[in-house]
């Protein structure tokens, strides 16, 4: 079987190290760029390691690269970011963030009846009773509910941060989904930890393995621009070859760039429903350091202003030379701009106010700054899971090839959906594999 994945992300790596691990399969990952790794392409500047989207993983022991470690047999540590210094910032002050049972009691976000009550919220999370999986969106849950202000708020900064989304669009979230992704979370004993070595420990892995077997290959800079079927094979041309023949083929780049290549094809009905999905965008701001300015906390949430600082190299030491220190502030954003000059400008503010809240806690850090990336529109996830939007199921009705990313139907949310999504179609295609080796 001969199969085509188009796109070299933490999807399309996923799915070919699977599929690649038959020995009689052949195949090509095509990637458009000169480099694999996609959003989470990992590089080296000055000694520091940077991703173009963080490293932070969710739930660790009940994520799907735990399933990935003993499939592939990948090699990975991580290491937990310290609960005890993961700080909210509300009205200008400091409080531990309420992830646990010990930062509940000390936090001042809440009172200590609401501690109570929040309590409560977490018990029914974790027992599948919680009424918010009844109720289309969180908006319309709080709406209802009979929680003080400071709780509606709480649960509204916390899906904030785990989808990286303003709060205006996590009251969009269908309350089934956060029900089940909490869930998930308060059971786990890791709730965030860092892969150390960045995303590249992973790719990494999933590259040799593809390498391995020698009827895989990986070809750079050579965009897919279409795609056709004959007699059952599908037909791609790329940049660069025209005429390749292949019996199966996975998407693994973002929805709508699959839905742009396939518009004017016999299977764009079957994607319509799927055309108009909006993106989470964030502004990301890295900087390193020569040296560590200050550490008095290694994550702080700014509920006044919808933003967020990890100090990454506290938690995972390998991404900052030995005295360095590296940071990464995420601002969460609108996209509903009257034109481009006002969107402009409302970047720019935000930019401006992140460099405020480093004045604030890293104070006198402009005069050691080694590295410095500010991107002000990045795509944390192809598919806002909001309500409205709908997430690609990885294989559809009447499409004869599959679909896997952060913008499909998966476990989790982010780099966990983009895993998870890529391991069910390889499954898929190696399980129709076997059956058909059985009938014939
Ligand atoms: C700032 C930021 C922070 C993040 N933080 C986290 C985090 O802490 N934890 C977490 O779990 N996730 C995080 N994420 C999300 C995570 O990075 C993504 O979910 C994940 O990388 C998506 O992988 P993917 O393979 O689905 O898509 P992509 O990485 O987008 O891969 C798609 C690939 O397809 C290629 N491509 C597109 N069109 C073509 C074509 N025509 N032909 C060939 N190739 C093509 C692209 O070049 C790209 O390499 C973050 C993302 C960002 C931006």
């Amino acid at each position: 079987m001969k199969i085509a994945i188009i796109g070299g992300g933490l999807a399309g790596l996923t799915a070919a190290a699977y599929l690649s691990s038959e020995s009689d399969t052949e195949g090509t990952v095509f990637e458009r760029s000169p480099q694999l790794g996609g959003r989470a392409f990992t590089y080296e500047k000055s000694g520091f390691t940077l991703n173009y989207g963080a490293h932070a993983v969710y739930g660790i022991d009940r994520h799907t690269l735990l399933h990935m470690e003993q499939e592939l047999n990948l090699k990975f540590q991580s290491k937990q970011v310290d609960k005890r210094k993961v700080m909210y910032a509300k009205h200008g002050q400091l409080t531990p963030a309420p992830l646990d049972f010990v930062n509940i009691v000390k936090t001042d976000v809440l009172t200590a009846t609401e501690k109570m009550k929040f309590v409560g919220e977490i018990a029914k999370i974790i027992g599948n009773i919680h009424q918010l999986k009844h109720h289309q969106t969180l908006g319309d849950y709080l709406d209802h509910s009979h929680a003080s202000a400071d709780i509606k708020e709480l649960w509204a900064h916390l899906v904030c941060s785990n989808f990286f989304i303003a709060p205006e669009d996590a009251r969009k979230v269908s309350g089934a989904v956060i029900a089940d992704y909490y869930h998930n979370l308060f059971l786990s004993q890791k709730p965030v930890n860092y892969i150390l070595g960045s995303w590249a420990t992973i790719t990494d892995q999933l590259i040799e393995k593809i390498n391995e077997n020698e009827h895989w290959e990986i070809a750079l800079k050579e965009p897919v621009e279409s795609i056709t079927m004959e007699d059952g094979k599908f037909i791609l041309n790329t940049k660069a070859r025209q005429q390749l023949v292949y019996d199966q083929v996975i998407f693994a780049m973002p929805v709508q760039q699959a839905v742009k290549m396939l518009e004017s094809t016999p299977w764009m009905t079957s994607l319509e429903p799927y055309k108009e999905s909006t993106s989470t965008e964030v502004l990301v701001y890295d900087i390193g350091f020569s040296k560590v300015v200050a550490r008095p906390f290694h994550y702080i949430s700014d509920m006044d202003n919808k933003m967020f600082i990890s100090d990454v190299s506290a938690t995972d030491y390998t991404v900052a030379p030995v005295h360095g220190q590296l940071l990464q502030g995420i601002a969460y954003l609108n996209d509903d701009f009257s034109d481009e000059e006002q969107k402009k400008q409302y970047l720019e503010q935000k930019t401006q106010r992140m460099e405020a809240l480093f004045d604030t806690y890293y104070p006198g850090w402009r005069d050691h700054v080694e590295v410095k990336r500010v991107s002000k529109k990045a795509m944390v996830s192809s598919v806002k899971n909001i309500h409205g939007n709908k997430l690609l199921p990885t294989h559809l009705q009447g499409v004869p090839f599959y679909f896997c990313g952060d913008g499909c139907v998966g476990k989790g949310e982010l780099a966990e959906r983009a895993f998870s999504s890529a391991r069910t179609v390889a499954q898929s295609i190696l399980a129709k594999k076997v059956n058909v080796k059985a009938h014939s």
